[in-house]
Parts: structure tokens; sequence; C-alpha cells
């Protein structure tokens, strides 16, 4: 509507000429329509501020990590207190031994925990343990599975040579017969089978994890000796209290963390069964801010709220609000539009958009009502969020539809049929 941008441009400007590319990565706002800012200000509870100081009610959550609000008070509480006592020291606090103690508390498969930076960090020590557990060499992970930004699993090609590649083969998620296969193409070279909690793809449709196909990479790697590793970094506590794969009954050996577990605050972890103990011990993995106390006072509080309070029952019912309320709203306005994952991380996409131009429309007309969503990655719930701004969200939608409608409609004829055919480009 009457939105501001010209702060976002000018910082955009100026980034350009001192950051390559003038952003990189997966806050990179180089794929998402125009309008979107790059830029911002400041976050509070489910809201966020751009550098021009729109406000938006913000469905990314900074792509996971806020899980119970933006600067939430008694985390952040908990941060600063620590970080006045002392953060990056000569070695940990006791706050380590206690956040070990408090996941393999709450985590059934977990006996041990190491504490790192990054999801990556996270599922490269998962596939260096499982090399370290088996002394073999191949993992075997769903096509298209993003495993985090190192030349091993990074999706894009650019510095990356082939045997930063090798020893990988490749399966297609919830298909047990392309898991079996890659199983045994890997012989008696497998370390270890990955598998997301769903399939949490960009730019398509998502989908649980059928028991077959989580039960059948249980059995294979108990039949092989390989570790089964669950990747929790996206999806982790937004499902479940414990690894999301407790709810199909299937216990991984591994499984990787991080963005939501401090809240915001920096920290991974890989978390570990007795049998991959002396394998983990064993594997040299350190960073300089690996061990910062303040992290884990955070991360402690937010596991503290994660077992106190109803916030998983609350976020489910929001996601369950707006499904409705979207399926509702995108039919009555004569659009098919495909809400995909679970309620608490969703991925829209519309029917016959096969170059998402009525995704781009129609987020764009969100983010002028200020709801920030994504056209092709999945979306996040966080507990700082009510019923009123999923209602809010949904009057947005309601008049977002109409605009795309009406965008439709005032084109000439040859400009409709290039938008309604767009995918044959
Ligand atoms: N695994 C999954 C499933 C992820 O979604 C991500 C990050 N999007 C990573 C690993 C890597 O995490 P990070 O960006 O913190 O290195």
């Amino acid at each position: 509507m009457d939105r501001t941008n010209s702060r976002d441009r000018e910082l955009r400007d100026r980034a350009a000429a001192v950051i390559p590319g003038g952003m990189y990565g997966h806050q990179s706002v180089g794929l998402l329509p125009d309008d979107y800012p790059q830029f911002f200000e400041r976050g509070e509870g489910a809201h966020l501020w751009d550098a021009d100081g729109n406000r938006y009610l913000d469905f990314m959550c900074a792509y996971g990590p806020n899980l119970f609000g933006y600067a939430h008070p008694e985390i952040d509480a908990a941060f600063v207190r620590q970080l006045e006592k002392g953060d990056t020291l000569t070695g940990p606090t006791a706050l380590m031994v206690e956040l070990a103690e408090a996941l393999t508390g709450m985590v059934t498969h977990a006996d041990w925990a190491i504490f790192c930076k990054n999801g990556s960090d996270a599922t490269t020590m998962a596939l260096t343990t499982a090399r370290a557990h088996t002394r073999r060499r191949i993992v075997v992970r769903a096509k298209g599975a993003y495993h985090g930004a190192l030349p091993w699993c990074t999706p894009r090609p650019a510095g990356v040579i082939d045997t930063d590649r090798s020893h990988q083969i490749f399966y297609d998620y919830n298909d047990v017969a392309s898991l079996e296969a890659a199983v045994a193409e890997a012989g008696d070279d497998l370390a270890a089978v990955f598998a997301a909690p769903f399939k949490h793809d960009a730019f398509i449709d998502q989908s649980d994890p059928t028991p077959e196909y989580a039960r059948k990479a249980r059995e294979l790697c108990d039949r092989t000796g390989a570790l089964l590793v669950v990747d929790e970094v996206r999806a982790g506590f937004r499902l479940d209290r414990d690894c999301s794969w407790s709810r199909l009954g299937v216990q991984p050996d591994l499984s990787s963390w991080g963005k939501c577990v401090a809240n915001g605050h920096p920290l991974s972890i890989l978390l570990g069964n007795d049998k991959a103990r002396a394998a983990a011990a064993s594997i040299y993995v350190t960073g300089s801010f690996w061990y910062q106390a303040a992290t884990m006072a955070a991360a402690l509080e937010t596991l503290r709220l994660i077992r106190e309070t109803d916030y998983l029952e609350r976020i489910t019912a929001l996601g369950q609000r707006l499904r409705d309320g979207l399926a509702e709203r995108a039919s009555a306005a004569g659009f098919g539009l495909r809400q995909t994952g679970p309620g608490v991380m969703p991925l829209f996409l519309f029917d016959d958009d096969p170059d998402l131009r009525k995704g781009f429309c129609w987020s764009s007309e969100m983010l002028s009502r200020g709801v920030y969503v994504h056209p092709w990655h999945n979306m996040f719930l966080c507990a700082a969020m009510t019923e009123a701004d999923i209602d809010g969200a949904l009057d947005a939608a309601e008049a977002s539809f109409g605009a795309l409608k009406r965008q439709v409609r005032d084109l000439t004829p040859v400009e409709k049929l290039a938008f309604l055919s767009a995918g044959a480009r």
C-alpha cells in the first residue's frame, strides 16, 4: 500500500559495493518478489520491522529460530545475566553440563550431546561420527533435502569439487524401494542414512514421512550397522517435545538440532545414543565460540518453556486455524491453494502456477498488508502469535486473493493468456 522502502534501497546499493552479490545465502531476497525488504531493524514477539520501519506479522520466524517470539523477555534476560558474568571463556561453564542433562532428559534416543553453532556443524558432525563409528564412507540421503551449506551438502555447485561430494547415494523421500536400492548400492560401505523429519524441500509440496519409510530406514540401519540420522535442525521442537520421529515409534541413533533451540541465540546440537558415544568421543570437533555460556543460558530457558508451557498445542491450533481459514478464503476467491507440511510449518503453492507468478503476486499483496509470507519455502509459526494475529492474516489473505483476481482481470487478453499459461514458458 503506502509502504516506503527508500532506506532498504539505499542499504542494498551500499551492500552491493561491500558484500558479495549484495547478499548471500538463504536470507537473500534475490529470489523473492521485488518489494520484499532485504534489511530489518528489529523484532518483537511475532512481529518484525524492516529498515524503513514497516511492521510485519512474520511467518518466517527468522527461518525457524524464533519459536517463542523475538526479544523474548525471559530467554533474553537469562542470556544477558550470563553475558554479564562471562560468555566466551577459556573453558565452558556448568551450563554446558546442565544443558546436556536437560536434552538427554527430553529426547528419548539421546544419551549425550555435543554443542556447536550452526545446523551445518551438527549435520556434518553426524556424518563424521557415523563414519568414525562404522569405519565406512557412504551416506545415503534424500534427493533435494537440505542439510546445510558446507561443500558435502550445499545446494549450489560453485566452488565444490567432485571429491567433496563423493560417497553419497540419493533416494526419494518416503520411497521405500528407492531407499532399499540406495542402501544396497552402498553395500558394505554404508556409514549413515540421513532423513528429515518430514519432506520440507523448497518449491514443492511437503509430505509427512510414512511409518513404513521411517521403519524401513531404522531396519536397514540395524541390519547393516549404519547409523540413522534425523536432521531436526529446521523442524525440531515444532512438531514434538521429543525427536519428531518418536511419533512414528522410530528412534534414530543421531539427531542434529539448531535454529530454535535457544530461540534465536546461536546454538546447534548433535544428540546421540550410547551406540555412537565412543565414535563421538573419538572425533576432533570444536570452534572458538562453541562453548559460549550466554547462549547456553538462553537454551536452558528455551527448553524450560518447551517443557513447561503449552506452546506446542497453541502453535498447532494456530496452524490449523490458519490452514482452515485460508482454504476457505482461497476457494471462495476461486483459487486452488495447496497448503502442505504440518500446520506449524506450512508451505503454500497455487494450482496451475508452475513459475510461481500467482504465488509471487499474492505474497506481495500480503506483504503490502503487513504479513510476511514466503512464496516457495516452508514458513514457521511461533508461540508469540495469537488468534487475533491469525485472523488478521486471514483478512489480509482475503484481500490479497481479491487483488490477485483483479490483477488477472485487468490484464489484456494477451497478457492474461501469458499470466495463466506462465508454466508453458
Ligand atoms: N539442516 C536443515 C534441515 C536445515 O533446514 C538447515 C538450515 N536451513 C540446516 C541443516 C543448516 O543449518 P545452518 O544454516 O544453521 O547451518
